[in-house]
């Protein structure tokens, strides 16, 4: 029975009505007047339920399609402007205990090497990624009770907090670690966790119980409702995804959909940000082995169809995608973007030497840091490296409010320019800073309220002459 207030996994994301919203959409797909009512509605910028934005991602019809991916970015331009946040993953340990068959982690998988960072090893790693100009982190781990318990990822985050380097820091920990209990949300909480990220996998259970044989996280219930124990332990900024290539890409996106209906319908905020990841190449792992493996047109596709379908949650696109495949994406609303990652355990500090791979999945963008933000703002994009609304208390419903207010221009947009402004100044080779200083001089000139405008003129020119950390 289909029930998005359930706190039932298979009754928020009721397999009947997923197969139904399919059939639903395969049977209106050629309706191109009911579709143009769909755009219409996505028009409003107030999102669209299930049912209609598969209708959408089913449609084939070309110039409909190119309808969708102008609205996807004129609705990014409208929320997010041309800012796009930078992150790094930054992995703790690889030991785990779970048997997912697309993840090289897998308990049975005895040749990767197991390694698990020392407080020691993380002042090294977060030292270096200080040093490349990072200021946001997501954390990710293995699910290993024994090896990496709660109060182990409770300590890195503390130590992260606590380096300060030069002129840097870590502003903002993301954590992406296994489904857990309320209380160790709570925890988690206390440390001041920024969003809490965990990756759905597939909502296809009988797929995902084939694909988690064993461990832990084959619960698919446990797994499925592990957002509503994090709200519940108080985090109110959570991250959905599913990992495209395991099932039907048509099935998951409205999975997806549902579960951010779901989120909405209970906590009244729906999901912070959405992250898109596809299957990658592995130590132990082909990606071939995956029937549900999905080209760069559909990927396209599905991003932009998250663009209008959700609008105010921010869209997450990782290394695993390659730069041609990042700069086709970008424009359709993503939000926020890795750059320079180690998929391994250890490896910012020293490279990792290659008989002793502990890494995650192949990345497909290499590029440092500095070529990142410089490639970004050549594409006419601000890279921020800002975490003042999470400092600040706008999370959950306070942030999406900032965003349905039109006050994110006064207020990110300022953000953006201040903290690639620290970059430019502490990081940035010569040629960035150059195109930077710039690109800052033409975007004081678009933020629209006179006083913010000032006060931020004010920030950067303090920012030259050595102060730090300002915010709006
Ligand atoms: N262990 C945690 C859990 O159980 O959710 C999460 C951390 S894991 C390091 C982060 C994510 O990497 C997983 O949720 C999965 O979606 C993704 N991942 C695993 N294997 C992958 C692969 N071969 N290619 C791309 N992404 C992969």
């Amino acid at each position: 029975m289909y029930n998005p207030k359930s706190m039932k996994a298979e009754e928020f994301i009721s397999h009947d009505e997923i197969m139904d919203t399919l059939k639903f959409a395969d049977e209106k797909k050629d309706d191109l007047e009911y579709v143009d009512s769909i755009i219409e509605k996505a028009r409003l910028r107030k999102g669209l339920t299930h049912r209609e934005a598969s209708v959408l991602l089913a449609c084939e019809d070309e110039d409909r399609i190119n309808e969708v991916y102008k609205l996807a970015e004129q609705i990014k331009k409208d929320f997010y402007g041309n800012r796009i946040v930078m992150f790094a993953p930054l992995y703790l340990s690889n030991y785990c205990v779970n048997g997912c068959l697309y993840c090289p982690y897998h308990l049975k998988n005895k040749h990767i090497a197991r390694k698990k960072l020392t407080q020691e090893e993380i002042v090294k790693e977060v030292t270096a990624l200080q040093d490349m100009g990072h200021k946001r982190l997501a954390i990710e781990a293995g699910e290993d009770p024994v090896n990496n318990p709660i109060e182990y990822i409770l300590e890195c985050i503390n130590t992260i907090y606590s380096i300060k380097h030069k002129n840097g820091a870590i502003r903002r920990v993301n954590v992406n670690i296994a489904a857990t209990t309320v209380e160790n949300y709570r925890r988690l909480k206390e440390a001041g966790i920024g969003t809490y990220i965990l990756f759905q996998e597939t909502y296809h259970k009988q797929s995902y119980e084939r694909l988690h044989p064993t461990g832990p996280k084959h619960n698919y219930a446990y797994h499925t409702e592990a957002m509503d124990r994090a709200m519940e332990g108080g985090i109110d900024d959570v991250g959905l995804g599913v990992l495209f290539g395991l099932e039907l890409y048509r099935y998951e996106f409205a999975g997806l959909l549902m579960h951010a209906e779901h989120l909405e319908a209970v906590h009244g905020v729906g999901p912070h940000t959405i992250s898109v990841p596809r299957v990658k190449r592995a130590d132990d792992i082909d990606p071939d082995e995956f029937d549900n493996g999905i080209s760069d047109d559909i990927f396209a596709k599905i991003c932009a169809c998250i663009r209008v379908s959700v609008p105010y949650t921010g869209m997450i696109i990782s290394t695993r995608e390659s730069k041609a495949v990042r700069e086709k994406v970008i424009r359709l609303g993503v939000s926020q973007i890795s750059g320079a990652s180690k998929t391994s355990v250890g490896g910012y500090y020293e490279p990792e030497p290659e008989e002793d791979n502990s890494a995650q999945f192949d990345v497909s963008d290499n590029r440092t840091l500095d070529e990142v933000v410089l490639w970004l703002m050549n594409m006419g994009y601000i890279p921020s490296f800002c975490t003042a609304c999470y400092r600040e208390g706008r999370t959950g419903d306070r942030f999406m409010s900032l965003c349905k207010s039109g006050q994110i221009q006064n207020c990110c947009h300022p953000n953006a320019l201040i903290t690639l402004k620290e970059y430019l100044v502490d990081y940035a080779s010569d040629k960035t800073r150059e195109v930077g200083e710039r690109l800052i001089a033409d975007e004081l000139k678009n933020i629209p309220n006179e006083k913010a405008r000032a006060v931020c003129g004010d920030y950067i020119g303090k920012i030259e002459h050595g102060a730090r950390d300002f915010r709006f």
